[in-house]
């Protein structure tokens, strides 16, 4: 693709700091390690972080420690990346789908209450494309009904709901740092959280189920290997030095997209402030207005890839999917119409920190003469 859908951002600096590790004795649970869930503490404003292999990782580990499993049922919207929903299926739990509301593309809190049972046992709230969730609603529910909130902040590093970063909103956050993330380590991710017992399990889990005081054989439960290793962490402290310039570089980008297609009729942009929010920009999605239909979406998606723009089309509603399709477990969610709506259209365009002007220009003009 001429025109990539993103790109990492990677400085000399960021290629230093990695060599610098490998010249060195200790490649994983070493000094980058503390140092990068320091940096992801303090720049949150969490109390501890505990930095993991993915965001997948992360969310799984939220789930075991949150000891969901067998039989319980978690609250989750199906508009989103997969992995959000598969984390609760590794403990053997029922993702419970709820609908979006139309402005956010997030968890609709007014459909929540409806989707609780006397086997629900945490709501996760996605910030889906790096725009918060409606957190003072799904707060105020999961305090009236005893909840904890898992926050799914793998999109939205840095995005804030009334001045709070989200992840430490809930009771519980995680962000990722695949390479297609404002800030990547390669692979990697991170679970944020006040409870300090929580962090220490998360600790434990993460490394074999083995206490962290006590010698190598001491295992005290089924643990995982979701550790990160000290190369993935080098690059995560220095992409995290840039965070703020990251994320005001990427809100300029959305504001040049913003001011070229705002006026078009055929398109529904992205708000660019919403109430209460700070967007942190993680990609550009716009959709294409109601009277287009997925076979016309589809048609321009191939049509600007014919002319070397990447494009995407998330998200694919996960109760749609194959595996999810194939098992009668799944088929009793409630009303999704928004999110099978709303999935149909989407179109999201190359967005990554180093585009120029003029791609977003082509990238607009071209979008402009096939959205008719
Ligand atoms: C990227 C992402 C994840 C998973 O992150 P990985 O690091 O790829 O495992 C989870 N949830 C959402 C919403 C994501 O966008």
């Amino acid at each position: 693709m001429r025109i990539p859908l993103s790109a990492p951002d990677i400085h000399e600096s960021d290629i230093e700091a990695v060599c610098r590790v490998l010249r060195s004795p200790q490649l994983s649970l070493g000094p980058k390690l503390e140092e990068f869930e320091r940096s992801i503490a303090s720049y949150t404003g969490a109390p501890d972080a505990v930095a993991v292999s993915s965001g997948t990782s992360g969310l799984h580990l939220c789930i075991r420690a949150l000891g969901i499993g067998a039989g319980d049922e978690v609250l989750v919207p199906s508009f989103t990346f997969i992995a959000a929903a598969n984390a609760i299926r590794f403990e053997g739990a029922l993702p419970v789908f709820v609908d979006i509301e139309p402005q956010t593309l997030n968890i609709d809190p007014a459909k929540i209450e409806a989707a609780i049972t006397s086997r629900t046992r945490a709501i996760m709230a996605v910030h889906t494309f790096g725009c918060p969730a409606e957190m003072s609603s799904i707060l105020e529910i999961a305090r009236a009904r005893g909840l904890p909130i898992i926050e799914d902040a793998c999109e939205a590093i840095g995005a804030e709901y009334d001045k709070r970063k989200t992840g430490t909103i809930g009771d519980i956050g995680v962000f990722a740092f695949y390479p297609n993330k404002q800030i990547t380590t390669g692979e990697g991710g991170a679970i944020v959280m006040r409870d300090s017992k929580l962090a220490a399990r998360l600790r434990t889990l993460r490394n074999q189920g083995r206490n962290s005081s006590s010698d190598w054989f001491d295992c005290s439960e089924l643990g995982y290997n979701y550790r990160i290793s000290e190369m993935n962490c080098a690059l995560g402290v220095e992409q995290m030095k840039r965070i703020d310039d990251v994320l005001a570089r990427r809100e300029a980008v959305a504001r040049s997209y913003h001011s070229r297609l705002s006026g078009n009729p055929n398109l529904v942009v992205p708000g660019l402030s919403v109430p209460r929010r700070r967007i942190s920009w993680f990609v550009y999605v716009v959709r294409l207005s109601s009277r287009f239909d997925r076979n016309q979406r589809d048609q321009i998606w191939r049509e600007m890839r014919s002319r070397g723009i990447a494009c995407g089309r998330y998200f694919a509603p996960i109760h749609l999917q194959p595996i999810y399709r194939a098992d009668a477990s799944f088929s009793g969610h409630a009303d999704l119409s928004n999110t099978e709506a709303i999935a149909d259209r989407v179109l999201a365009l190359p967005f990554f920190n180093q585009i120029t002007e003029s791609q977003i220009d082509e990238v607009c003009v071209i979008l402009e003469k096939l959205a008719v």
